[in-house]
């Protein structure tokens, strides 16, 4: 209940903070008005570039922001508004030219006024990240490059569209109003100087040696962190954090990571990583001593936020990950309460922690159901994918009360958590982790 007023309390703020340079157009003296349709179409422009700005927030990893969600949620919300937002800000002049067709000529860079100008490069450069975003792997763009574009172009977007509401100074005749979106303007500076500097001058003080890089079944490896000269970092079983090894913490290159250690040793770091793609196929050479920071802990995927009489986990391949961080917690906790983990994997040979999931069914009360797509010959048990007739096999009777952690390939999280509700599992007990949320 706390985590849903306290949600509702951020949609309030957002909606607010979005809105308010609308209502202050309403107050202070009266400018004589120039028709429905232009002001419609200013007021589209303001809100727009207002959205545009808060993005800053809600991509700036403020647990503020992203605690009642999870950051996933929060960046699906912050994809789906800068579309509306892009919109609000493609009607602005849309509606100007239609409305006075005269406005055509303003287009033209070579006679219109460099702000006018500055508003037209500001809508391309808007429209540059929302291309770029939806169509990124089409376009073939690696995902740094793509992050680049997204970081610096936004920048850019903004600051020109402040040049062009600055340029036309209508409305921002008046003080008051001008006041207001200096305000407004100085804390998405803020939000931008935390992000960028201030949280990487924060982590380039704790810093973490990687103590020793392990070979895991199925091209993973599990990377041990220490701190150094710190204590190290409180996490909650699930989460996970934006990892750069290697590099300056001012670096972009940096990958999220869900932590498959312990969280009751803040001070004995474990994540394990498989081999994907062109950094998470260097993970094997890098070499013990390297240094590295952390960013975290982010996501909500934790069964410490709401308590069940009983969990049941859900893993495909490297997605166990977060799973083991969670079930090696409840084992140092000494946790009592009933644990079913079913675990899709390819073949036998390929069962990251196989041997550790042995041990801990006979520390915990947890019981682990293999699903193998290619079975070896002899195989007995659960075969193919988990779907609802496997887990109809295998769920405890008091199923209604048990919470449902899912993490997965995206084909994989969308056929469970259907199954999930042909097996009457309210959706509201299913929490899922996407390893891919960009
Ligand atoms: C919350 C979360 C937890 C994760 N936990 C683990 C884990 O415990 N173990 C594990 O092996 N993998 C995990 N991943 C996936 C891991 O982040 C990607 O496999 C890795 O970043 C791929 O990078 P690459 O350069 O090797 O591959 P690339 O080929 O460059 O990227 C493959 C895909 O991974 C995604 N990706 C790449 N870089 C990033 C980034 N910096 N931020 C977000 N997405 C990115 C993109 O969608 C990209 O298309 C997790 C991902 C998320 C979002």
């Amino acid at each position: 209940m706390r985590y849903l007023y306290y949600g509702l309390f951020v949609i309030g703020a957002y909606l607010v903070l979005a809105m308010v340079p609308l209502f202050v157009l309403l107050v202070g003296p009266d400018i004589p008005g120039r028709g429905f349709w232009r002001e419609l179409s200013v007021g589209l422009g303001f809100a727009g570039l207002s959205m545009m700005g808060l993005q800053f927030f809600l991509t700036g990893r403020f647990q503020v922001v992203t605690s009642p969600y999870g950051i996933d949620v929060v960046y699906h919300f912050h994809r789906a508004i800068s579309l509306l937002a892009f919109f609000f800000l493609l009607l602005h002049p849309a509606i100007l030219l239609l409305s006075a067709p005269a406005t055509l000529g303003l287009l033209n860079p070579v006679s219109a006024p460099e702000w006018i100008t500055a508003g037209s490069i500001a809508l391309f450069a808007f429209a540059l990240i929302v291309i770029s975003s939806l169509y990124r792997l089409q376009l073939g763009l690696g995902y740094e490059c793509w992050r680049m574009i997204h970081g610096y172009v936004a920048v850019a977007a903004v600051a020109l569209s402040l040049g062009h509401m600055i340029g036309v100074n209508y409305y921002l005749q008046v003080s008051m109003k001008r006041g207001l979106w200096i305000a407004i303007t100085i804390t998405w500076v803020l939000a931008l100087l935390y992000v960028r500097l201030v949280k990487p001058l924060l982590m380039r003080r704790k810093p973490y040696t990687i103590e020793a890089v392990i070979p895991e079944r199925c091209s993973s490896w599990t990377l041990l962190l220490r701190p150094e000269g710190h204590a190290g970092m409180e996490f909650k079983p699930g989460q996970f954090v934006w990892l750069t090894i290697g590099k300056s913490p001012f670096t972009i290159r940096e990958h999220p990571f869900s932590f498959s250690s312990s969280a009751l040793h803040p001070e004995k770091l474990a994540f394990t990583i498989k081999e994907l793609g062109d950094f998470t196929a260097t993970i094997g050479s890098v070499t013990p001593g390297t240094r590295a920071y952390i960013d975290g802990p982010y996501g909500s995927f934790t069964p410490d936020r709401h308590q069940f009489s009983g969990y049941v986990f859900i893993a495909g391949g490297v997605g166990i990950t977060p799973m083991m961080s969670i079930l090696r917690t409840f084992a140092d906790r000494h946790e009592l309460r009933p644990l079913l983990l079913f675990y899709g994997s390819k073949e036998w040979e390929e069962v990251t922690f196989r041997e550790e999931l042995e041990l801990l069914q006979s520390q915990l009360n947890l019981k682990v159901v293999h699903v193998l797509t290619e079975p070896p010959a002899g195989w007995t048990g659960e075969q193919g994918y988990i779907d609802a007739e496997v887990m109809g096999r295998h769920l405890p009777e008091k199923r209604m009360e048990c919470e449902y952690f899912v993490c997965g390939p995206q084909p994989m999280q969308e056929g469970i958590r259907s199954a999930l509700e042909q097996l009457g599992v309210p959706s509201e007990q299913v929490q899922s982790e996407s390893f891919n949320f960009v």
